[in-house]
């Protein structure tokens, strides 16, 4: 493996101080890394409300936060002055959270949940075929259509409501990927109550499109961080790939660090420390069983994908998730291109067949 040539420093501030032992066992982690040196996945937890957009200039690289899709959001535009770059890609994030989230009454995802409509915009529908294709793909451990019982959970508040299990069974009876169907840019529900929530897979397209757009507008090195979710663009100036760290769960600091390259530019984290709450000595999550309504509770800790593209990392690291150790590894190992870091609840991380084959990894 050649030796890793960091540049770049960026510095998310971590409010969970939870002590939770992680060992490395990786066997094929080989470099020693120094922490400093990543690109860090930023920190879903963050809580500030700030829908502004802030623009700061560091060298050769602007850098844009705001608060958006309900988490801290970044964008870091290398050697291209232009402030208005990063005002339009934000803005072209918040339309489309306007568009997909079912949080929003507005949104188009709200009015097909409400049968306010029944046609949707192009990318919508782009957005659905390919969340069910992955809904199909998990057999149904990724389900969009779990929105009723989402709507039962509240892990953003301070609210801490576990729902009455018999309210649970009614939502659970809506929830089946294969109640939807879409024709042209009609959306047909075959059930009456049935509800979508993209949250699963989202933030990975609005990436893809946050990236596609600066592309277009001649962007060459550039990095979009929404809340867990990295996408490059490019490399850096000296064409080395960025290099990403997986973060500790429950704990500051990073167990690994992934070096893209001009292929692989999608670094995807689903965690049980993203968003929960804790009641009565009992530990709630945000990543639900689409068979029981409940958290799924598999002594993982988190799951990492690595991919070309957003959207498909952000599917594949909550359905592996839900799909837990065996069963996820054995998914992302029967796929071409993509890539997985596993950490369970006892501090082990497993990575997946091929990844140190084609991706240099390395651990701290
Ligand atoms: P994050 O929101 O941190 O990016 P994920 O990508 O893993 O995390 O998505 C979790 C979100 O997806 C939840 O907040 C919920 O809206 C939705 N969700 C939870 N469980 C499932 C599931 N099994 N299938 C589809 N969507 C789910
Ligand atoms: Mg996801």
């Amino acid at each position: 493996m050649k030796s890793s040539n960091f540049k770049d420093i960026i510095t998310f501030f971590l409010i969970f101080n939870l002590i939770f032992l992680i060992g490395c066992n990786s066997k094929h982690s080989e470099n020693k890394l120094k922490e400093d040196e990543l690109i860090q996945q930023s920190d879903t937890t963050l809580k500030e409300q700030e829908s502004s957009v802030h623009i700061e200039k560091q060298d050769n690289k602007l850098i844009g936060s705001a608060f958006l899709l309900n988490t801290y959001c970044e964008i870091i535009i290398y050697n291209k002055n232009d402030e208005n770059l990063i005002y339009n890609t934000f803005e072209l994030c918040r339309n489309y959270e306007n568009q997909l989230s079912c949080k929003i009454l507005s949104s188009e995802i709200s009015q097909l949940n409400s049968r306010t409509i029944n046609q949707v915009s192009d990318s919508t529908i782009e957005l659905l075929q390919e969340a069910l294709a992955f809904s199909a793909l998990s057999d149904g451990a990724l389900d969009i259509t779990i929105g009723a019982v989402t709507d039962l959970w509240d892990f953003t508040s301070d609210s801490k409501i576990v729902p009455l299990s018999e309210n649970i069974q009614k939502a659970l009876e809506t929830v089946n990927y294969q109640n939807i169907y879409l024709n042209d840019n009609q959306v047909i529900f075959s059930n009456a109550e049935t509800k979508i929530d993209l949250g699963a897979i989202a933030k990975g397209y609005i990436a893809d499109q946050m990236k596609v757009y600066l592309v277009e507008q001649g962007v060459k090195s550039a990095i979009i961080n929404l809340g867990g979710n990295v996408l490059c663009v490019g490399t850096k100036e000296d064409n080395v790939g960025f290099t990403i760290g997986i973060q500790k769960p429950f704990e500051e600091g990073y167990v690994a660090g992934v070096h893209l390259n001009n292929f692989y530019q999608s670094v995807v984290t689903s965690g049980i420390y993203e968003r929960f709450f804790e009641k009565d000595g009992n530990f709630y999550h945000h990543i639900l069983d689409p068979k029981t309504g409940m958290p799924i509770n598999n002594n993982l800790a988190s799951v990492t994908i690595i991919s070309k593209e957003s959207t498909t990392g952000d599917a594949l690291s909550t359905a592996c998730f839900v799909l837990g150790l065996d069963k996820g590894m054995e998914l992302i190992d029967n796929l071409d291109n993509v890539h997985a870091i596993f950490l369970d609840q006892d501090g082990n991380i497993y990575l997946s067949e091929k990844l140190s084959e084609e991706l240099q990894i390395d651990t701290l």
